[in-house]
């Protein structure tokens, strides 16, 4: 099916009985693995998650579509229901595609799911993919590392299993030793995290930025502050899913805003880091 359009080689067949764990990326359908992409055009079933875009099961026009994820404000079907049926249609013999946002590894329960094909003796691959907090970030022009800002980055899950922000995480020493934080399922509780962190000293100047639906055509950027981002947050109206990255790389989105300038614009700020030429300190 779509497998002139993959480069030459050997390419794995997704056989009858297996499971394939893939990410399907923020959005964009570009940002999908040649992986993904074989798999797709090879699937009988294709079991997706709420953050997948429709174009991306459009390369997967012979398989038939399971929906998991949650709609119309009813809960998402619990997870076990759905790692179970993942076994039964691999018991049945399909060709069984399970396509997550993101990277499956990443805050995406693949784990649970992969645990679960294996303890019934279901084959898997997995099938990283790039996740929001990095790609996403990417697409507003934010390195999520950057020698002048960071040597570290905390990914972060503003959710925990009860919904409630992560008791198990400690805040304060989140603040004390990450120097850029990225905050995935964060909008609920945005209030709560930003108010943790100032409390463990973390300035009310330092930037935020929320990416809602990244690297989408939807995609929006708001840049604010520790302090006002709550207020902000508020006024724009935006909307889950959204990443919240805190630190200094945020301010890189200045000159680094690649759709901006792709729309003609001109960069806001040649040095937001006020470091001088960079090559000249490499
Ligand atoms: N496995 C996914 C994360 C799943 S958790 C990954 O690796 O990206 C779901 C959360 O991911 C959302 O609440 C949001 O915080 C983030 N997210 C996923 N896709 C996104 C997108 N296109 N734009 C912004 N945030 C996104």
């Amino acid at each position: 099916m779509t497998r002139h359009i993959l480069p030459h080689g050997d390419w794995p067949r997704l056989e009858q009985g297996w499971v394939w764990l893939c990410g399907a990326g923020p959005g964009d359908p570009g940002l999908l693995t040649l992986h993904a992409l074989n798999a797709l055009g090879q699937a009988d079933v294709v079991v997706y998650d709420a953050l997948v875009q429709e174009e991306i099961l459009d390369w997967a026009p012979q398989a038939e579509r399971i929906y998991a994820g949650k709609r119309g404000g009813k809960p998402s079907p619990l997870q076990r229901d759905i790692s179970l049926r993942l076994v039964a249609l691999a018991r049945e013999g399909k060709r069984v595609l399970r396509l997550k946002g993101g990277d499956p590894f990443v805050f995406g329960r693949g784990g649970e799911e992969a645990q679960t094909l294996i303890q019934n003796g279901i084959p898997v691959r997995i099938v990283p993919g790039i996740s929001a907090g990095i790609g996403g970030l990417a697409y507003a022009g934010i390195p999520v590392t950057h020698r002048d800002v960071n040597q570290s980055v905390t990914f972060v899950t503003g959710h925990d299993q009860s919904g409630q922000t992560p008791g198990s995480l400690d805040w304060e020493a989140i603040a004390r030793g990450s120097q850029v934080i990225v905050i995935y399922m964060g909008m609920k509780h945005i209030a709560q995290i930003t108010g943790a962190l100032m409390d463990a000293g973390r300035p009310a100047s330092e930037p935020v930025a929320v990416v809602t639906t990244a690297t989408t055509a939807s995609q929006q950027v708001l840049e604010t502050t520790l302090g006002t981002a709550v207020e902000d947050v508020a006024r724009s109206a935006l909307e889950p899913p959204a990443i919240i990255c805190v630190g200094r790389s945020v301010l890189m989105r200045q000159v680094l805003d690649w759709q901006a300038l792709a729309r003609g614009e001109t960069p806001r700020n040649l040095d937001p880091l006020g470091r001088g030429d960079a090559a000249a300190s490499a």
